[in-house]
């Protein structure tokens, strides 16, 4: 089953599936347990920063070394990707699926280079997922000081325009969304919400599957209510970095005299495990 074929499933159902991004083992078996934990197919993503530590073939062979070995629907994500030459890189290395990101650009050069990448990635492996991103939505999976400058919000006409452009499989508009968290929602004060509406327009004009980028510390009745209007991929990384951090930390403060990585680690992926497993449960929520 390609990841297209997954997605279409899960639209079909009214589900979506979930993105969380890796870089180290804890988080990568962490994410992968939850998944088989709850039989549903997961997508794990390393961005471009990401892959420049955990190598880009090295990802991919783990990824597909775990889903061999437990028969598993896990599939790798070369996330945001900014440089042609990555993509290239992550297609020849075995990914599922790369989001070429080029929201940095206007619309029509991003639409050049977007469908400049389709083509090249599609003629390495025709399977390939190539998700494309429009409007600005911030950047950095982190605890933001403020709002990032300049978050907009995509029309219907622009979403028509790229995809029938470029020949995506998916697109990732900006809908409310925003990459990393605040200081408050950090704290459990505010949570994020989204433009249901636009949702709703953008994924009926468009009649693909639509991810949402930056869905830590989204409302969870706004993440429902958009999966049930279109959203089929729910990225979330910024909270599970902060759930990896505070559980190294407790492991830290407690076992004073530990050198053990593998010790000191495995509650760690306890921890990212029972996250993910709550937040797959949100998005397997059926209509
Ligand atoms: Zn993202």
């Amino acid at each position: 089953m390609t990841l297209l074929d997954e997605l279409k499933a899960a639209r079909e159902k009214g589900v979506a599936i979930g993105h969380f991004n890796f870089s180290d083992l804890s988080v990568l078996y962490g994410v992968a347990t939850a998944a088989r934990a709850q039989n549903v197919p997961v997508i794990v993503g390393v961005s471009e920063d990401e892959r420049a530590y955990t190598g880009v073939y090295e990802a991919a062979a783990l990824v597909k070394a775990i889903a061999a070995r437990y028969n598993q629907r896990l599939y790798i994500n070369a996330d945001h990707t900014h440089i042609f030459e990555d993509a290239i890189a992550a297609a020849k290395a075995g990914f599922d699926s790369v989001v070429y990101d080029r929201s940095d650009l206007p619309l029509q050069k991003n639409i050049e280079e977007t469908s400049r990448a389709v083509r090249e990635l599609k003629a390495i492996n025709p399977d390939i997922y190539v998700e494309g991103e429009i409007g600005n939505i911030g950047s950095g999976s982190e605890v933001h000081e403020t709002v990032p400058e300049n978050l907009d919000l995509s029309t219907v006409e622009e979403a028509l325009e790229f995809v029938r452009a470029t020949g995506v499989d998916g697109l990732a508009p900006a809908v409310g969304n925003m990459h990393g968290i605040l200081h408050s929602m950090a704290e459990g004060k505010e949570r994020k919400h989204l433009n249901l509406q636009r949702i709703a327009e953008i994924a009926k004009a468009v009649q693909m599957p639509m991810t949402l980028h930056g869905g830590s510390d989204t409302d969870e009745n706004d993440l429902r209510a958009a999966i049930k209007e279109g959203i089929t991929i729910v990225h979330i990384s910024t909270e599970i970095r902060l759930i990896w951090r505070k559980a190294l930390e407790a492991q830290m403060s407690v076992y004073k005299n530990e050198i053990a990585p593998h010790k000191l680690f495995k509650p760690v992926q306890d921890a990212i495990t029972a996250a993910v497993e709550s937040k797959l449960r949100i998005f397997t929520f059926s209509k």
